[in-house]
């Protein structure tokens, strides 16, 4: 395999190798010219002294244009000054492509650009390694989310995007045209993740994008996100509440150990949570948000307002729980001896919602009645109350918006940051 500029060390001094990557910046001091190549894992300094090196090839690596992309191929030096410690001096300097100028955007930083201005020309974005290293950290996170589940005994599965029926509701539906009929993108695997635990998989995990048409534009909302759910037979809201907080805290953990050097770039750290972790009841919540000026009613939904108060008090995740019936989803079981109040959840990073879970109804009629009860017809949900009728294990669960995540865990100002190409209600392109 070829080397990344982060592969060489003392090892390689004195050796001729090849690096491929892209043309950073080329300081030219006259009878010197440095060219710093950029690659993915970071820089590499090639140094052309004139009188040292070929003619034509000084000429050349002198007048290329950033961002081009080249091959190099020369001596590996120690040199203190230069990054990682090393310089190249070339034997050969090709430019496989030449970039265009002007750049529409700086990959150097040099000058400070709009969100929307990286957004539109996102692929030299990120190219900065300060970007990219947020999806990296990504990358890293989804491998230990699959690393945990899979230890668990979880089986991963892909459910169907293109649906017939609202899960919760219509408001949030994309409508699409499906041959002569009208369908939905999905806006979660809910009734998908719920109808396999009738099929008997007792524990699944899926990893898919969920669409919302949400119509504000926020900075903790796209309307293309990618949910980490999960759903468990034979358990309760308890027993899926501590799958999520120990999977925060091992995602935490292996981002630590794995991702050292992109934390570097980005300037972040990121502290392992404790668990378990608290569990805020939704009557304290309201309490907190009223006493500091919040004007809400019991039943009510938190908003980002009151969220923010509450989140005064309360450091890092931590769990809102025990949720009105009436505020959460049909699916949601309510406690046997207060039904106003469910078996709910929601994980939260200081005001921002990061997941939500429940358990769920199993016993079929009183899905229908909770169903009608939000004003929902039970008719449109019939290949979801069939399972419900012939061995309906209980079970619970809970979706996390990845996104979401990302952006907590790093300290991201905007949602947009953790996500290669978002979509909101302006953006659809790149
Ligand atoms: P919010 O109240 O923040 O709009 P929600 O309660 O509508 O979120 P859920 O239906 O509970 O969202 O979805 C589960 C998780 O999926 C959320 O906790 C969140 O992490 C993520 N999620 C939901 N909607 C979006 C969105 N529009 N953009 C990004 N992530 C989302
Ligand atoms: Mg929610």
């Amino acid at each position: 395999m070829r080397k990344f500029t982060s592969d060489i060390d003392e090892k390689d001094f004195g050796k001729e190798i090849v690096l491929y990557g892209w043309v950073h910046e080329v300081r030219d001091l006259g009878g010197l010219v440095f060219v710093i190549l950029r690659d993915r894992e970071g820089f590499a300094q090639i140094t052309l002294p004139k009188k040292a090196v070929d003619r034509e090839m000084f000429r050349r690596a002198r007048k290329v244009r950033r961002e081009s992309v080249i091959r190099v191929k020369g001596v590996v030096k120690a040199e203190e000054k230069a990054p990682n410690g090393f310089e190249i001096i070339p034997s050969e300097f090709e430019i496989l492509n030449e970039a265009d100028a002007p750049l529409p955007l700086e990959v150097t930083e040099k000058v400070p650009a709009e969100l929307d201005t990286r957004l539109d020309n996102r692929f030299m974005d990120l190219r900065k390694p300060r970007i990219q290293a947020i999806f990296r950290i990504r990358h890293v996170m989804l491998q230990s989310i699959r690393e945990f589940f899979d230890r668990h005994g979880f089986i991963e599965v892909n459910t169907p995007k293109i649906v017939s029926t609202a899960t919760e509701g219509g408001t949030e539906l994309f409508p699409i045209t499906y041959f002569e009929r009208e369908a939905f993108l999905n806006q979660s695997p809910q009734l998908y993740k719920q109808t396999l635990m009738a099929a008997g998989f007792e524990r699944v995990l899926e990893i898919g994008p969920i669409f919302r048409a949400e119509e504000h534009n926020t900075i903790r909302h796209l309307n293309e996100a990618v949910s980490i759910d999960i759903e468990v037979s034979f358990t309760d809201h308890e027993g899926v509440m501590s799958y999520l907080e120990e999977l925060v805290r091992y995602i935490h953990e292996k981002v630590n150990e794995r991702c050292g050097r992109y934390l570097e770039w980005i300037g972040a750290k990121v502290e392992i949570p404790d668990t378990p972790f608290t569990r805020l009841s939704y009557d304290e919540a309201v309490e907190i948000a009223k006493r500091k000026g919040e004007e809400i009613n019991w039943g009510d939904d938190l908003s980002t307002s009151a969220l923010k108060f509450i989140a005064e008090e309360m450091d890092g995740y931590y769990f809102i729980v025990d949720w009105p019936t009436e505020s959460k989803p049909f699916y949601a079981m309510p406690h046997e001896n207060d039904p106003e109040i469910s078996k709910t959840f929601d994980l939260m990073n200081g005001w921002l919602e990061i997941a939500s879970g429940a358990q769920r109804i199993h016993i079929h009629d009183l899905l229908v009645k909770r169903i009608s009860e939000q004003g929902l017809n039970p008719d449109s949900f019939g290949f979801y109350l069939e399972a419900f009728r012939y061995g309906m294990p209980p079970h619970a669960g809970w979706g996390m918006g990845l996104d979401r995540l990302v952006m907590a865990a790093l300290n991201l100002p905007n949602i947009r940051e953790a996500v290669l190409f978002p979509r909101d209600r302006q953006r659809l392109v790149p």
